[in-house]
C-alpha cells in the first residue's frame, strides 16, 4: 500500500464520513402502519379488474403494479408547484384491504404542502382519511378485494423548503424526491409496509420507505421562462407543446432535480445515454462522473445482469449526503468541488456505489428500514469490485479507507431503528456487510459467488426481496458450510428459524 498524505487522508476522513445516502438512528421504534380499523363513512367504490390474460412469459407484477399519473405546474423562482397526482393501485395480494395508505413525504418538513383535495377518478371527494404521522389513512367502506383496483387523486400544492436535501432547494437547484404520495407494498401478514422515519441528531438514518416497482406518467409546465430549465431524471423528456413529458416504467421512485444554470454532458454506451448534470464551474468533474458512471455500468452489467432504462442521469446536487434512484443518482456537491487524487477521490468511491444501486434497490427492491443490508452492502462491496477490476493497484487503499480504519463490528443485519444512529449504522450496514461479501466470495470461491449474484439479482426483479429469499437462492450455489460466515455477520440468520 502507498503512503497517503496526511492531508488527503485528513480530507478523506472528513468525506467518508459524510458519504451515502443512507444515514442512521438511536431509539426510535419502526412502527409498522396502520392497522386502525376503518371507520363506516366511505362510500368508494372501484371497478373490477378483469382477470389477467395469460401471456407466455408473466408480466413483472402480473402487470398490475401501481400507475401514477403526475401533473405538476412549475413556478421554479418562487420555488412553488401545483400538483395533480393520479395514483391506481390493484390489489394484488389474496385478501381483501380496507383501507388504502399513502405516504405523504413532504408533511415531515413544515409548510411545505398543502392538501387542495382528495378525490376519486369520478370525481366524488374523499374527505374521511386521517393522519398518522406522514401517513394518509383512507378507509374504504368496501374492502378492496384481490385483483380489483381504485383510483385516487391528489391535488396539492409544494412550497420547496429551503434546505439541502433530496426534498428541498438551494439558489440554483430544485430537487424533487418523494414529492408526490406514495402507495408502500401490501403485505398479507405485516399489512401496509410503512414506517417512521428514523432521525438523529437531526440526520435521518437510512431510509424509511418501502417502495414497490411502479409506472409513472409525469408532465412539467414551467411558468416562467421553462426555455431556460433543465430537468435531470430517471427517463428522458418528450417535448409536448410548452411541457415535458416523462415514462418511468417499474421505478420504485420519480424524482427530478430542475436547475436553470446546469452544464449537461452527454454520452450514448449501448444505446443508454449517460448524463452528467453539474454547475457550470465544476464541469471537469462532471465528465470525470460520467467516466466513472459508464465503467460502473458497464462492469455491474456483466456482474449482475444488463442495465435496462434509457437513461441514468448523474447529478451534482447541493446535499451533503449522496442517494440513489431509478435511473438518477443525486451526488453531493463538494465531491465536485474538492475533487483531485484519482483513483483516491470521493467521485471514484461514490459513483460506483449509487450506480449499483440500479440493480440493488431499483431492479431488485427491499425493505429498506427493517433489511437494510439488503442494498446496502453489496452497494459497498460492489465498490470494491469496481476497484478490482480498474484500479486493481489501490484496492487494499480502497478496504483500509473505506472500511478497515473505521474498526466496524457488529452484526449487519439491523434495522435503521438502532442504537448509535448514523455512525454505528454505517459501520455495520456498509463496512462490516462489504467483508460479509468478501468473506462469502472466499468460502464460495469467484464462480459460484459470481452466478449467486447473477441469479439472485435477475430472480428476484422487480420485487422486495428478504434475507430469506437472499438465503434461499445462495443455498442453490453452494454446499459450504454457510453457518460460520453467518454466525459472524448476523444477530438472526436468514434461514435458521
Ligand atoms: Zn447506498
Amino acid at each position: 500500500m502507498k503512503l497517503i498524505p496526511i492531508r488527503n487522508i485528513l480530507l478523506l476522513l472528513c468525506a467518508i464520513s459524510m458519504l451515502a445516502a443512507c444515514t442512521p438512528a438511536d431509539d426510535v421504534l419502526p412502527s409498522p402502519s396502520p392497522s386502525a380499523s376503518p371507520t363506516d363513512t366511505a362510500t368508494l367504490t372501484r371497478t373490477p379488474t378483469p382477470e389477467p390474460t395469460p401471456t407466455p412469459t408473466p408480466l413483472p407484477l402480473n402487470g398490475q403494479q401501481t400507475q401514477y399519473v403526475i401533473d405538476a405546474t412549475i413556478n421554479y423562482y418562487n420555488r412553488f408547484i401545483t400538483v395533480t397526482s393520479q395514483a391506481t393501485y390493484t390489489n394484488k395480494t389474496t385478501i381483501p384491504i380496507d383501507e388504502i395508505v399513502f405516504i405523504v413525504y413532504p408533511t415531515i418538513f413544515q409548510n411545505a404542502i398543502f392538501i387542495r383535495s382528495v378525490s376519486l377518478d369520478d370525481g366524488r371527494a374523499i374527505t374521511n382519511y386521517r393522519w398518522e404521522s406522514h401517513r394518509m389513512i383512507i378507509p374504504l367502506a368496501v374492502p378492496l378485494g384481490p385483483g380489483e383496483r381504485i383510483t385516487v387523486i391528489h391535488d396539492f400544492e409544494l412550497y420547496m423548503p429551503d434546505r439541502t436535501g433530496v426534498f428541498g432547494q438551494t439558489a440554483r437547484q430544485l430537487l424533487l424526491s418523494y414529492w408526490y404520495p406514495t402507495i408502500p407494498p401490501f403485505d398479507e401478514k405485516e399489512g401496509w409496509l410503512a414506517y417512521e422515519f428514523s432521525l438523529v441528531n437531526s440526520r435521518f438514518v437510512g431510509e424509511h420507505q418501502v417502495f414497490e416497482a411502479a409506472d409513472f406518467d409525469v408532465t412539467v409546465t414551467f411558468t416562467d421562462r421553462g426555455e431556460n430549465m433543465q430537468i435531470a431524471a430517471g427517463a428522458l423528456p418528450r417535448r409536448e407543446a410548452d411541457s415535458y413529458r416523462f415514462f418511468l416504467p417499474l421505478a420504485r421512485t420519480f424524482v427530478m432535480a430542475i436547475s436553470d444554470s446546469y452544464e449537461i454532458i452527454t454520452r450514448e454506451v449501448n444505446g443508454i445515454q449517460i448524463k452528467g448534470f453539474s454547475f457550470p464551474e465544476v464541469v471537469d468533474s462532471s465528465q470525470v462522473a460520467v467516466d466513472l458512471a459508464e465503467k460502473a455500468l458497464t462492469l455491474y452489467a456483466e456482474i449482475f445482469g444488463s442495465y435496462e432504462r434509457e437513461v441514468l442521469s448523474v447529478v451534482q446536487a447541493d446535499m451533503d449526503i449522496n442517494m440513489e434512484f431509478d435511473g438518477l443518482i443525486l451526488i453531493q456537491s463538494s465531491f465536485y468541488w474538492l475533487y483531485r487524487d484519482p483513483p483516491r477521490s470521493d467521485l471514484h468511491i461514490i459513483i460506483p456505489h449509487e450506480v449499483a444501486h440500479q440493480w440493488f434497490f431499483s431492479l431488485v427492491g427491499n425493505n429498506q428500514p427493517m433489511e437494510p443490508w439488503l442494498d446496502e452492502s453489496i452497494a459497498t462491496y460492489a465498490e470494491s469490485l469496481f476497484y478490482e477490476r480498474y484500479f486493481p493497484e489501490d484496492l487494499d487503499w480502497w478496504w483500509q479507507t473505506r472500511v478497515y480504519s473505521h474498526l466496524p463490528s457488529g452484526t449487519i443485519d439491523t434495522s435503521i431503528y438502532l442504537t448509535g444512529g448514523v455512525p454505528e449504522y454505517f459501520n455495520r450496514v456498509y463496512r462490516r456487510g462489504a467483508l460479509f461479501y468478501n468473506d462469502l466470495r472466499e468460502l464460495m470461491g469467484d464462480e459460484a459467488f459470481f452466478n449467486f449474484l447473477r441469479d439472485y439479482t435477475q430472480t428476484h426483479r422487480y420485487e422486495i426481496a428478504t434475507g430469506e429469499d437472499f438465503y434461499n437462492t445462495l443455498k442453490q450455489h453452494t454446499d459450504a458450510d454457510l453457518s460460520p460466515i453467518f454466525g459472524t455477520y448476523f444477530t438472526a440468520p436468514p434461514g435458521t428459524p
